[in-house]
């Protein structure tokens, strides 16, 4: 029985995790995925609250929190 201790190897930026963030519109709070690769709005309002960019998402909004 191998027992593989593959460690992952994260990026250390916040954006490659789920991220708690809060609207800045409405108030709404929600998780997204910090390196979606495609835009995030927000549910309530529809506020844009993460931005691809061609490979790198850009959060638009407040972060509460990072999950990991
Ligand atoms: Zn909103």
């Amino acid at each position: 029985m191998a027992n593989n201790k593959k460690s992952k190897i994260l990026i250390p930026q916040p954006n490659s995790r789920f991220l708690r963030v809060k609207c800045l519109n409405c108030g709404n709070q929600q998780i997204i995925f910090g390196c979606s690769a495609t835009d995030v709005e927000c549910l309530v309002c529809g506020k844009t609250l993460l931005q691809s960019t061609g490979g790198k998402a850009r959060i638009l909004t407040k972060i509460l929190e990072v999950l990991s």
